[in-house]
């Protein structure tokens, strides 16, 4: 008997395969104009893009909650389309909305999740009592989930989303909300998985500095299309020269505003100069040397300065420069008094 085409496992490398995916919602929106994309095994991927851009209708898709109107999907080497039954088997999900019962304890929550995936018994159990531990859970493990802090109840998310061992996880914005500590735990747990479960890992995010650490690849989308993708380094290194920022003490008039743009235009080695009102912006070939050259410049024009920085170019000033806009969670630098 021949085997039917659509469980032929994956002809490609990938473990997620994007090609051509266009999806319209009724209205007519075009949510997703012909999106490509491919994550390489062991790779955790991100995905950034302001609100709007077509990232949860991709999760969507890629998860089986919803088909394209044209376009093919492969995730974890089966056919998304034909065979969503076999992608929800090898894939988990972590939601943006917790998917835990907030009355029931922790890991009842994980008990019902494994049951669900098919496990019983001691296999059941010791899966159990493994995640509680890895995750940090085990202390709370009776208690129920609506008495758990923020980040014990996102932990619980993403065990949740790992019962049964998925080959591919997604991970919709998985620190939003979360204070400074958790979020770093978090993300020290998201490498750990990589490692040690050979796990690729889709990520949406709008904490650029989220992708930065933890995305081998990433992608910007806007517009229901990629923009920009590649490695954080390499999407940092195509902008040249490093950022300057500089704060004027206070802020300038119309004219003021004009006379701080041609100072700093006419400094060799600066460009891209940005005014808007007392802070200023431009990259320099060499930040170090260019900082005094723009104080004395700046003083002498009577346009005194309070602060400056100098920063290599962020995954913030890749996002501005392919979005055009700045990410609505980018954390500004504090300025160096000079
Ligand atoms: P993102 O997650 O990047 O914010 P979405 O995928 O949610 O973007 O949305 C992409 C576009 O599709 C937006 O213009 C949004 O308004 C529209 N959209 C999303 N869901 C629906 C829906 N159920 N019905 C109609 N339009 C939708």
């Amino acid at each position: 008997m021949s085997v039917p085409p659509q469980t032929v496992p994956s002809p490609t490398p990938y473990a997620i395969e994007v090609a051509d995916v266009v999806k319209t919602y009724p209205g007519g929106v075009r949510a997703l104009d012909g999106l490509s994309f491919a994550v390489q095994p062991g790779q955790v991927f991100g995905l950034l893009g302001p609100n709007g851009a077509g990232k949860s209708t991709t999760m969507k898709i890629l998860t089986t909650l919803a088909r394209p109107d044209s376009g093919s999907v492969r995730v974890a080497g089966h056919d998304a389309l034909r065979r969503p039954d076999l992608v929800r088997r090898a894939i988990g999900v972590v939601a943006q909305r917790s998917g835990a019962d907030p009355m029931t304890s922790g890991r009842e929550n994980l008990v019902l999740q494994g049951r669900l995936y098919g496990l019983r018994g001691a296999e059941l159990s010791s899966r159990v009592e493994e995640l509680l531990d890895r995750f940090d859970l085990g202390h709370a493990a009776r208690r129920e989930v609506r008495t758990y802090s923020g980040g014990m109840q996102r932990r619980l998310d993403v065990a949740l989303g790992m019962v049964h061992m998925p080959r591919v996880l997604f991970l919709d914005e998985p620190t939003t909300g979360l204070d400074p500590e958790s979020r770093t735990a978090m993300w020290d747990e998201i490498e750990r998985m990589v490692t040690d479960n050979a796990l690729t890992i889709l990520l949406t995010t709008h904490h650029l500095e989220e992708v930065d650490r933890l995305a081998h690849r990433l992608a910007i989308v806007d517009h229901g299309r990629i923009v920009v993708a590649g490695t954080p380094e390499e999407l940092k290194g195509e902008l040249r020269g490093d950022a300057l920022r500089i704060e004027l003490s206070s802020a300038p008039d119309a004219r003021g505003e004009r006379l701080a743009r041609e100072v700093l235009a006419t400094l060799p080695g600066l460009r891209e100069v940005t005014v808007e009102g007392r802070r200023l912006g431009a990259r320099a070939d060499a930040g170090a040397a260019a900082v005094p050259m723009a104080l004395a410049a700046l003083d002498q024009a009577g346009l005194p300065v309070a602060a400056v920085t100098v920063a290599r170019p962020s995954m913030d000033d890749v996002y501005l420069r392919h979005v055009g806009r700045r990410s609505p969670v980018t954390v500004e630098p504090i300025g160096a008094p000079v």
